[in-house]
């Protein structure tokens, strides 16, 4: 296939060079024009059936490609590291900073502990987590998408790999067409032996959260780790290298929900990544041409440094897409096209729905003619100023305020219970077979069975007592009580204690049980306190 020859904008000179594998033009020694086609195109949608065509996209250079080497280096820095970051609890508890210890039925993130009944907080950090993507969704779109679904994270990392192994674009387009010499066979080795270590790394960074991580690491590679270990990494280990490695931009198009949910939470004025076709069209490769003929001429080049860039195969010049992630590496490619042609930037751009209507309205004279960009311009050539542009106080409005409310609510709610929660508790159930137990000497004996709590890390002492039913007593299985009202109950770190509580009333005091009474966990030094109020049942109540 030859390229093109050369193109003629305003401030670029011809340049042309044909290159058959790379099918790129370039243009005043610049811009670089190519012959690219989107492989998902909107306009020529393929057959549901149809082989999947493999997408090469070329590296983009910009402000939001560094801002994706930021979003990538600190979510897999946090993902890699966090298991290995310790916190001192002191010899009672892991000093494991993240940990989901499912044996000892715990959850610890740094200096909170969470015990299997407090799981709403797990829950209550879910509803946040579902309001902060609507809450992004509504006011940037498919942010998540584009910069931090772990989708997105790897499927970068492993191009950063296939990059680096063989090489941009041109290059890579050129090697799958290449015959199978021993510099081809190396590269695909070499490329798939680096991605199964990160898939190998990714599955293994997942079990370290479940258990001691040096330890875990120590027993994995001496074979001596747990089965489901090895079966965790291995199914992550898989699902990591085909969803990152080989299906990519599949995953996101046909797997994932999410592309159609979010059309639920997008709304006209939303951010999404938009060619502004009323400053863009009509688009020429023969702007001089153009000119001369008295045509009018938009700010496009069709260079398709956009569509070559997108890891998604589109060209956001149809419009918007379901496949398109706003990853804005396009806004990147056409920034750089601009600045060398000397428009401004924003071609392509985030863009509300109704910032481009209007302005498409203004390009097409209310929608009555074609695309006009003089429309939109001045005489001297600057955008008229009709036009519309991004205003950030669009972000907050009455739907974002809401979600960012609903958040909040949520936020500060968990944090109120997650520093006004107990640290002790007590669970008791009454012994129901037998009911009561009637003495030699006629009192009546009732049973209890006591859970005691303790959510701290530290040995401590509880006092276990009763109140109400002054002539009752009580004894504790296995302890001695000095006053038969009240125990001292010393208790293991961070653990449940159970224990056989016995209530006695004496045969002249039993009209006192239905008073009812309280059994009381105390821990006086802490000043904790939990109450349980129990009923007494006696012959007469049964
Ligand atoms: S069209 Fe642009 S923003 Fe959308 S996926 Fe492609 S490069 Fe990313
Ligand atoms: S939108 Fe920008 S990057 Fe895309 S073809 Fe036009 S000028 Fe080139």
């Amino acid at each position: 296939m030859k390229g093109i020859v050369g193109v003629i904008v305003p401030g670029i000179t011809t340049g042309a060079a044909d290159d058959m594998q790379q099918n790129i033009t370039t243009i005043d020694n610049s811009i670089e024009r190519h012959e690219a086609e989107p492989v998902n195109s909107a306009k020529v949608r393929k057959p549901l059936y149809e082989k999947r065509k493999k997408i090469f996209p070329k590296r983009a250079e910009g402000r939001f490609r560094q801002f994706k080497w930021l979003v990538m280096l600190v979510t897999l820095g946090i993902y890699y590291l966090t298991p290995w970051i310790r916190w001192d609890r002191g010899p009672h508890a892991p000093d494991q900073a993240v940990l989901v210890d499912l044996a000892g039925r715990r959850f610890y993130f740094f200096f909170i502990e969470i015990w299997p009944q407090e799981f709403f907080f797990v829950a209550g950090l879910l509803v946040m987590a579902g309001f902060g993507l609507f809450l992004v969704t509504s006011a940037v779109g498919r942010a998540w998408c584009g910069y931090a679904c772990p989708q997105t994270v790897w499927v970068d990392l492993f191009l950063v790999v296939e990059r680096a192994i063989e090489g941009d674009r041109n290059a890579r387009i050129k090697l799958e067409s290449a015959p199978w010499t021993l510099d081809k066979i190396w590269k695909r080795v070499s490329k798939h032996a680096v991605w199964l270590v990160i898939a190998v790394a990714t599955g293994g960074a997942w079990i370290f959260y479940f258990a001691d991580a040096p330890t875990l690491l120590v027993n994995f590679v001496t074979l001596n780790a747990p089965p489901v270990a090895y079966i965790t990494v291995g199914i992550l280990t898989a699902t990591t290298y085909v969803f990152g490695g080989l299906m990519r931009e599949q995953v996101c198009t046909y797997m994932c929900p999410w592309p159609r949910i979010q059309a639920a939470m997008l709304d006209e004025s939303s951010l999404v990544v938009t060619y502004n076709d009323w400053r863009g069209e009509p688009r020429t490769r023969h702007a001089k041409k153009a000119i001369a003929a008295g045509e009018s001429v938009g700010d496009c080049v069709d260079c398709n440094a956009c569509v070559v860039v997108c890891p998604m195969g589109i060209d956001i010049r149809d419009g918007q897409q379901l496949e398109c992630i706003t990853c804005a590496l396009c806004i990147d490619a056409c920034d750089n096209v601009m600045d060398k042609i000397g428009k401004e930037r924003g071609l392509i751009a985030y863009a509300t729905l109704s910032d481009y209507s209007a302005n498409m309205a203004l390009a097409t004279d209310g929608g009555a003619k074609p695309v006009d960009p003089a429309r939109v311009r001045d005489a001297d050539g600057r955008f008229s100023d009709k036009v519309r542009h991004f205003d950030w106080r669009i972000i907050f409005r009455p739907r974002t305020l809401l979600y960012f409310g609903v958040w909040s609510l949520a936020g500060i709610a968990l944090l109120f219970a997650l520093l006004s929660r107990d640290r002790l508790d007590l669970n008791v159930i009454h012994d129901r077979n037998p009911q009561f137990v009637v003495e030699s000497d006629g009192s009546i004996r009732n049973g209890y069975a006591v859970k005691l709590l303790n959510m701290i890390p530290e040995p401590r002492v509880i006092t276990v007592s009763i109140e109400g039913m002054p002539g009752a007593t009580m004894k504790i299985a296995g302890h001695d009580g000095a006053d038969g009202r009240s125990v001292d109950v010393p208790v293991d770190p961070d653990k449940v204690t159970a224990l056989r509580v016995f209530v006695t009333l004496p045969k002249d005091r039993l009209e006192e049980a239905g008073q009812g009474f309280q059994i009381v966990a105390e821990d006086r030094q802490g000043h904790e306190r939990e109450v349980y109020s129990a009923n007494f049942n006696t012959p007469g109540a049964r």
